[in-house]
């Protein structure tokens, strides 16, 4: 085959088809094969890339985008980063919206790939200056003086967030461990990757257990095992994760199994993957591996679980890796980083 027939078509062909890495210390230390999907390695270094593709190709061929359009959405970062990669590519302009309190890495990728970057001070779901409500009502603004059109993502109510983890993830995990997969476990954010890929390893084996590990303050864990999404105690560093309510991404997925995992749990873990695996990764990464041990040891040795490595830990240097902001949340510095 030729070099040319060789090439990917652009940004869009680079997102997706990652590795599964075996992460040895976990496997190791439980008697399973624990293996992450290596997301961080899309272009937009994160699991979000794949919905922000899906949901543009699937607004373009409902007629939703057109050339020159401007997209508007409401994220902690990683679906803003992604959209702003896939729209500078078709030919689209990005209006992010995001709370003032994400990393600032994640804020200066965007103004980098000329996203619009509007910052508003965090506030809960129900407040209506929240971000999500924020992102929603400038859309509406817009839409009536943009020629081109406005689509507003609105990734937590729109099925194609989920579907591009059902086409996708999902199949490239089934065919990675040639069908040996026995559990499956992330954390929510939206629950696309959650319901898209469990959905998806279901049907090819209906005994594969699927697990939800969720952030301290997040909904899901008491949502999962009593259908009641009330939040837990406490709150935690991870950023782009902890879902607060039912949506229509989430209200009908089932799991077999879910706990609620504090930063006390996973941040060793965090810096367990550097030390010794060699992956600089983001705080839901380390939650989800710390949900894949649990996983392990629920199952027992001889399992193979698969998680997700959702984003890089470049996007968190200023303040997962940096010892002034772990010394004031209260974490153990590792001693690579004392100062
Ligand atoms: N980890 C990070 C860092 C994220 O940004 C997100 C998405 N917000 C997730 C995990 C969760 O992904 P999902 O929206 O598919 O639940």
């Amino acid at each position: 085959m030729s070099a040319v027939n060789e090439a990917k078509s652009g940004v869009l062909g680079a997102i997706g088809n990652t590795p599964l890495l075996r992460l040895k210390h976990a496997s190791a230390e439980t008697g399973c094969e624990i293996l992450g999907k290596a997301e961080f390695l899309n272009p937009g270094m994160s699991v979000k890339d794949r919905p922000a593709l899906n949901m543009i190709l699937e607004a373009e061929r409902r007629g939703q985008l057109k050339p020159g359009g401007l997209i508007v959405e409401g994220t902690a970062g990683n679906t803003g980063i992604g959209l702003a990669l896939v729209a500078n590519a078709r030919g689209y302009r990005t209006r992010i919206v995001m709370p003032n309190t994400q990393s600032q890495e994640k804020v200066a990728f965007l103004k980098a790939c000329g996203a619009e970057v509007v910052q508003v001070p965090a506030k809960p779901f129900s407040d209506p200056q929240q971000y999500q409500h924020v992102a929603r009502r400038i859309a509406e603004e817009l839409a009536e003086e943009e020629p081109a059109g406005v689509l507003f993502a609105d990734q937590w109510n729109n099925l194609d967030n989920r579907a591009a983890h059902y086409s996708t993830t999902g199949p490239e995990i089934w065919e990675q461990t040639g069908g040996a997969v026995d559990g499956f476990i992330c954390a929510v954010g939206t629950g696309g990757t959650l319901g898209g890929v469990s959905t998806y390893l279901r049907q090819q084996k209906a005994g594969v257990t699927i697990g939800c590990a969720d952030p301290a303050g997040a909904a899901m864990y008491h949502f999962f095992t009593s259908g009641e999404a009330k939040a837990t105690e406490g709150g935690s560093v991870a950023e782009g994760i902890g879902l607060g309510r039912s949506t229509v991404i989430v209200e009908d997925v089932s799991v077999d199994v879910a706990w609620t995992i504090p930063d006390a749990e996973f941040m060793p873990v965090l810096f367990d993957l550097v030390a010794r695996e060699g992956l600089l990764l983001g705080a839901s990464a380390a939650l989800n591996v710390a949900g894949a041990i649990r996983l392990a040891r629920e199952l027992g040795p001889g399992h193979t679980i698969v998680t997700i490595l959702c984003d890089s830990g470049a996007r968190y240097q200023s303040k997962l890796f940096n010892p002034e902001f772990l010394r004031g949340k209260g974490f153990d510095v590792p001693s690579w980083l004392e100062d």
